[in-house]
């Protein structure tokens, strides 16, 4: 299980208990490079056969570990976890589920291989939001839920400040869809060459789309995370 958060960088250690605690306490505007990496126990990597992959490796998640610290019992969790993923699924048309693997015959013998070898294929193109993005948003999520459930996040169900992302495509719809899944207000911070198709799908998640074009005064880098640090900046 996870147990701690310590920087790569200077050492700092943050407690699994610490809500929110997305960067190193010492990382600063002018000193960015700080990187929180997990602690874990040692001991057997038994993931169970749930087909939802949050319950599957649950024991194994920070969120878990942060869930637990702040005092919500084991059955609160897996609630939470069991009933914001269905709410996803209702909004994407699937959960999160176990992505398929088998060996591909067509490729195998296209490729020459033998019945012993062959291409096996990992197919990803399923998930939530049509990318592997959501998965990785997911847990932030309930970190989140898990926060306001426990009564230890700054804000209640009804205040809850907006989400923010800084995307062109894939990245955008899936937390928009995460965030559509638990009427979470979010804002997301696209180029102007964003497809129609993006912005279509966006606006049908109810997200607050804000296309920046570079403006005059701004420093070097992607105008959307410039917007995106402000926003994150003004809470
Ligand atoms: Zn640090």
């Amino acid at each position: 299980m996870v147990t701690g958060l310590v920087c790569a960088v200077c050492g700092t250690a943050v407690p699994i208990s610490q809500a929110l605690s997305w960067k190193c306490p010492l990382a600063s505007d002018v000193d960015t490079h700080h990187v929180l990496h997990f602690e874990n126990s040692v001991e057997p990597f038994r993931p169970n056969d749930d087909s939802n992959p949050y319950l599957a490796f649950r024991k194994y998640l920070a969120v878990d570990s942060f869930g637990a610290a702040i005092g919500l019992s084991e059955a609160e969790r897996i609630r939470i976890i069991q009933e914001t993923n269905e709410a996803v699924a209702s909004i994407a048309g699937t959960g999160f589920l176990r992505t398929p693997l088998y060996r591909s015959s067509e490729l195998s013998d296209a490729l020459g291989f033998t019945a012993e070898g062959g291409v096996w294929i990992k197919d990803e193109t399923h998930n939530v939001a049509g990318s592997h993005k959501a998965r990785h948003l997911f847990t932030e999520l309930l970190h989140l839920l898990f926060a306001e459930a426990a009564g230890v996040a700054p804000w209640t169900v009804s205040t809850r400040p907006p989400l923010a992302i800084a995307s062109c495509g894939n990245a955008a719809i899936a937390a928009s869809t995460l965030a559509a899944a638990v009427q979470w207000p979010i804002y997301v911070h696209v180029p102007p060459a964003a497809t129609a198709e993006v912005l279509t799908a966006l606006a049908e998640l109810d997200a607050d789309v804000r296309v920046c074009a570079r403006l005059p005064e701004d420093e070097a880098g992607d105008p959307c995370v410039l917007r995106f640090r402000e926003a994150v900046a003004n809470g």
